[in-house]
């Protein structure tokens, strides 16, 4: 039910009356109004995708080279927003793991370990500047596959990647200087698993530190989103990077599992669900591997009173919306002072109705394709909880075309702490909006939760940002802005969330030994 097709260009109201029976409340005609998109239609403007050269088949890339999965078993990746078959991406298993685990070993041992940092730099340098220059194409493909869209893949993900590549570029040759007296060590072979959400970026996110710091890698890409990775072993060829210092073994969960089982792994470090990463860290406990996990979130996003609403609303959309709220960091949880609570919910609803759902290759499309149909279903299983345990359902009326996976930009007010889209990550574009009187209130309420990854504060005053920010238990807080992201900033988590730190220095020491 929460999943609309086609829908009727009017604003709705769903919830569940005392009964558990559906009730759509149509909102009064002056409400109707503010319905933008009905009233104001923009032409196509599609991003050219007609030169890209999709593969039929994608292999594994182990020793620099790409090579067909022992088993010769495929699958196919999908592109969400027209369900069409993109390509068949090979399935690796325990056997192809080993291969290229030990290539990465040899590559360790033979001529990586052996480079000085200055060198292992040049190789950075180089792969960064060829990604910018294929990032057009990268950010086609990534849309394509992934359902993002173009807006964000060309103008976030792309230029955030190669800032990645420069940045751990520049720390190669100095090691040393980022931890003055001690003695930086690489690992050796790190296995790195990587989710859906930011395919491209995450691979970055893992990738260039780890061979800054002088290690070698065997990357698993997501299963729905493996495309853009083989792309980057091409320029890792271009860029001539030695044989087996990155490996790329694509497929499932399993793929996965055999990574981190294998034996000559040095170090695993996982972004993914907290589910997987609880599994993980049981399965290498005992072992001497090094972990650092990045899991999920359910991020609070606070707005006091004295806070420039026009502008926090802003944030606060593109907080949730960003990316079809496939965010970990997403602020989806939006804590309201009461006093504001009703203009703030009335600019909300307008804005989500201007929202522009459909093709993500349109460069006017701000919310694309839902990544798979399994996400859809786990986004539209807790929206129906959340109306079964008696929340109130906004949604815009935003036209859903007829294939592919998607979810109209939604929230829900008449939250309490207790509701499962109070506690859970939907990980789509729904924000649970709860209200607060205090400043301690806020506090306390946005803590509560298994996790804590992020959290956004909206006020005027310098002075409470600080008093906020220090009590929040998140690991990142944005200020009057929100999902920002810089390779000089370290991101990562607290509790359920997490542990270690991605981006700037602290980024660098998951990937060395410290004497
Ligand atoms: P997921 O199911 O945990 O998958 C993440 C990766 O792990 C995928 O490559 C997956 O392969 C693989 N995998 C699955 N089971 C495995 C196992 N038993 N052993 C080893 N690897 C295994 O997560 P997801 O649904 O793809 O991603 C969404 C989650 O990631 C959300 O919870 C989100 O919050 C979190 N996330 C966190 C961050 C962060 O920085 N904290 C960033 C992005 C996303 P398959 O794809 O084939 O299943
Ligand atoms: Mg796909």
């Amino acid at each position: 039910m929460a999943r609309r097709k086609s829908s009727s260009p009017q604003l709705i109201v769903l919830s569940k009356d005392g009964d558990g029976h559906d009730r759509r409340v149509a909102l009064p005609a002056k409400d109707r109004r503010l319905n933008f998109g009905d009233r104001w239609e923009y032409a196509p403007a599609p991003e050219a995708s007609n030169y890209i050269q999709l593969k039929k088949r994608y292999e594994l890339f182990i020793n620099g080279r790409f090579v067909r999965p022992r088993a010769g078993k495929y699958f196919y990746s999908i592109n969400p927003a027209t369900e069409e078959k993109l390509a068949q991406i090979a399935e690796a298993d325990a056997y192809d793991v080993d291969l290229a685990v030990k290539a990465a070993r040899r590559a360790y041992d033979n001529v990586w370990s052996k480079l000085s940092g200055r060198e292992r730099g040049k190789y950075l340098y180089r792969i960064a500047r060829l990604i910018q220059e294929k990032s057009r194409e990268l950010a086609v493909l990534e849309t394509m596959d992934g359902g993002k869209t173009i807006k964000e893949s060309r103008d976030v993900d792309l230029p955030l990647v190669a800032a990645h590549f420069f940045y751990y570029a520049g720390w190669a040759d100095k090691l040393e200087y980022a931890f003055p007296g001690r003695s930086p060590r690489s690992l050796g072979v790190a296995g790195q698993i990587i989710p859906w959400n930011f395919p491209l970026l995450m691979a970055a996110w893992k990738l260039a530190p780890a061979l800054a710091c002088g290690n070698t890698v065997v990357l698993k890409p997501a299963e729905t989103t493996s495309i853009t990775a083989m792309h980057l072993a091409e320029i890792f060829q271009q860029a001539e990077l030695p044989d087996g210092v990155v490996n790329i073994v694509t497929g499932a969960g399993e793929t996965g599992r055999a990574l981190v089982d294998h034996p000559k792994i040095d170090k695993i470090a996982f972004t993914g669900s907290t589910e997987v990463g609880k599994r993980i860290l049981k399965s290498i406990a005992g072992t001497k591997k090094k972990l650092t996990l990045e899991l999920g979130g359910k991020a609070a996003n606070i707005i006091f009173e004295d806070a420039p609403i026009d502008q926090a609303v802003e944030g606060i959309i593109s907080g949730i919306y960003f990316n079809q709220g496939h965010v970990c960091c997403a602020g989806s949880r939006l804590f309201v002072q009461e006093g504001i609570f009703a203009p703030v919910i009335r600019k909300l609803r307008d804005r989500i109705s201007t929202l522009r759902v459909g093709n993500p290759l349109d460069k006017n499309t701000d919310i694309g394709a839902i990544n798979s149909k399994m996400q859809l279903e786990k986004i539209c299983e807790l929206v129906d909880s959340g109306l079964q345990q008696g929340a109130q359902l906004v949604q815009s009326p935003a036209r859903l075309p007829s294939k592919g996976y998607w979810y109209p930009p939604s929230f829900f007010t008449g939250v309490t702490a207790s509701h499962r889209i109070a506690q859970e990550e939907i990980f789509g574009p729904v924000l649970s909006v709860m209200t607060f009187r205090t400043p301690e209130e806020a506090i306390e309420r946005a803590n509560n939760t298994p996790y804590g990854l992020s959290a956004g504060v909206w006020t005027d005053k310098g002075s409470k940002i600080f008093k906020i920010v220090n009590k929040l238990r998140a690991g990142v807080v944005w200020a009057n802005t929100y999902n920002k992201f810089d390779p000089t900033s370290p991101f990562g988590g607290y509790k359920e969330s997490g542990f270690g730190r991605e981006g700037g220095t602290h980024g660098l020491m998951p990937y060395l030994a410290l004497d």
